[in-house]
């Protein structure tokens, strides 16, 4: 795990703390944690379902377009 910086001072900050130890600046609630993987996470479950929605549902509406 990559060491973090505060922003103001330039010290160093541990992941969850909620104020720098160096300047005493309040670091955001989720300063060091990474959100952006929780919505990849999401975003290929989501790419999951469409890709098992496409082959495994009844394709009733391909059968109409192609004008069986
Ligand atoms: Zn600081």
């Amino acid at each position: 795990m990559k060491n973090l910086t505060c922003k103001h001072c330039g010290g160093e900050v541990k992941a969850g703390d909620i104020a720098c130890p160096n300047c005493g600046i309040p670091l955001p609630p989720d300063y060091g944690k990474y959100p952006q993987r929780n919505f990849i996470l999401w975003f290929i479950a989501l790419v999951v379902l469409c890709a098992f929605m496409i082959f495994w549902l009844p394709p009733d509406w391909s059968n109409k377009l192609l004008g069986r």
